[in-house]
């Protein structure tokens, strides 16, 4: 079934046209910007997706607080993308602006470690119970090394991945399966790496590929957060578990998205044991990370492995200049131990609740059959009466048009709204009256919507 009828759909192509000249009105600076930019920057942007996720043209950006930024033409957002993860503590935290005070005076970068690494792996380990760490300068980064690790520990090439996935940049994790086999997901991509993609929740596809003992590592978010939201269903987890067990694949499970919607992310929610964990984005409150977990075996062959740049050992293929600089681990530090506390993290899963719950209120009041996506602080819009148990299922509950059109129309109510594929989300600078300020402009919206 269609999840929007004609009326509904040209309501939604009408406030799309109105917003998206208001938009346009109210953002003359940014436009100029642009203008300029596009002779210094492909698209007229410092990074191709700032360009691709919205359709309305590209906001600069002047500074950020708290919950909020205000673009170059003196506009406010509330912000309920909150940076895809990466700004999730909120704008200019007068904590961490003083803890980047701090370091910098003392050197951002040494390049040999400091104290600060100590308790950021005490506060992974509380979170997601694995006992020792590596850090990079992003969850991309995380992520490969994952998978380096994994191919160093078990002499396999493969990798089973879950479609509907995001893991970042690399060379793995960009590619899909058609039916045919692996598919490449965007291009300049090298040739096809040993991947399976199966389904989310389908255990018996994962056996299949699994029983074949070519896979060195299945990678997987415990819940599927860049395709709307797919909960793994009774059993799937720890018949992943056990399954990689058996067949002697390590489970790397990516907690980039999930460690901000339960204290401990999907691993601590389900009860996973992962061999490894990989995360990043907001964990040093913005300032750049990524973060590896390991059980002590595999640190035990990383141990061994070290690269020795004077004597003759290769070494894994492991690290960069700036991984593990003196201010992301610094940053990190305070935001673990002090900002992103288990009550902060259970308070902003109550927010995000109350957006679900809101979301769900507002569509039947109006008579939609609509489901709101739900994980602690994560919340989002499925226009289905179901929920999506794999990316299939995901994608029939979005809609592009009911995006794009609430998305411009929120933004020019001062409200940012998420990205399509993810959100919206409760951040830790938000409170009750933000989510009710979200909640008030989505009746406005579905009211129009509905009115036809
Ligand atoms: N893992 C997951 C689950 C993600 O959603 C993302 C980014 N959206 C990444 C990894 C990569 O993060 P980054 O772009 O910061 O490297």
């Amino acid at each position: 079934t269609p999840a929007l009828d004609a009326g509904q759909r040209r309501a939604l192509t009408a406030i799309s046209e109105r917003e998206d000249a208001a938009f346009r009105a109210r953002v003359p600076r940014s436009l100029a910007l642009t203008a300029r930019a596009r002779t210094r920057m492909p698209g007229g942007v410092p990074m191709q997706w700032m360009a691709g996720f919205y359709r309305t043209p590209v906001l600069w950006v002047a500074h950020g607080a708290g919950p909020s930024f205000t673009d170059v033409d003196g506009n406010s957002y509330l912000d309920f993308n909150v940076g895809d993860m990466s700004t999730v503590l909120g704008y200019a935290h007068p904590r961490l602006t003083e803890t980047v005070a701090a370091q910098a005076a003392r050197g951002v970068q040494l390049f040999l470690p400091t104290e600060s690494a100590l308790a950021v792996c005490d506060q992974l380990r509380l979170r997601f119970g694995l006992p020792q760490w590596q850090f990079s300068l992003s969850a991309s980064n995380a992520n490969t090394e994952a998978l380096r690790i994994a191919r160093a520990a078990t002499g396999r090439q493969g990798v089973l991945l879950f479609a509907g996935k995001y893991h970042g940049q690399l060379q793995e994790t960009l590619w899909t399966d058609d039916g045919t086999g692996p598919v490449p997901e965007a291009t300049g991509l090298a040739a096809p790496p040993a991947v399976a993609v199966v389904d989310f929740n389908d255990l018996a596809a994962t056996e299949r590929v699994l029983s074949r003992r070519g896979c060195a590592a299945v990678l997987i978010e415990g819940v599927l957060t860049n395709c709307g939201t797919v909960l793994p269903e009774p059993g799937f987890l720890p018949g992943l578990r056990e399954a990689c067990t058996r067949h002697g694949t390590l489970l790397v499970t990516d907690e980039t998205h999930t460690q901000f919607d339960h204290y401990g992310g999907a691993v601590t929610h389900y009860g996973i044991a992962p061999d490894m964990v990989t995360g990043g984005k907001g964990i040093s409150g913005g300032i750049p990370i990524g973060a590896l977990g390991m059980t002590d075996d595999l640190a035990d062959l990383v141990a061994a492995q070290l690269a020795d740049e004077l004597g003759d050992t290769v070494g894994l293929a492991l690290g960069g200049t700036l991984f593990a600089n003196a201010l992301s681990l610094a940053c990190a530090e305070v935001v673990l131990t002090e900002l992103m506390t288990p009550a902060e993290h259970e308070r902003i899963a109550r927010l995000g609740e109350r957006l679900a719950d809101g979301i769900e209120a507002a569509a039947r009041s109006r008579g939609l059959p609509w489901r709101a996506h739900r994980f602690g602080a994560r919340s989002g819009y499925c226009l289905q009466p179901e929920l999506p148990r794999n990316a299939r299922e995901a994608h029939a509950g979005l809609d592009p048009l009911f995006t794009d059109a609430r998305r411009v129309y929120f933004a020019n109510r001062g409200v940012w709204d998420a990205i399509g594929s993810s959100g919206p989300h409760a951040g830790f600078a938000h409170d009750t009256a933000d989510v009710d300020t979200y909640l008030g402009v989505l009746d406005a919206f579905l009211d129009e919507m509905c009115a036809a």
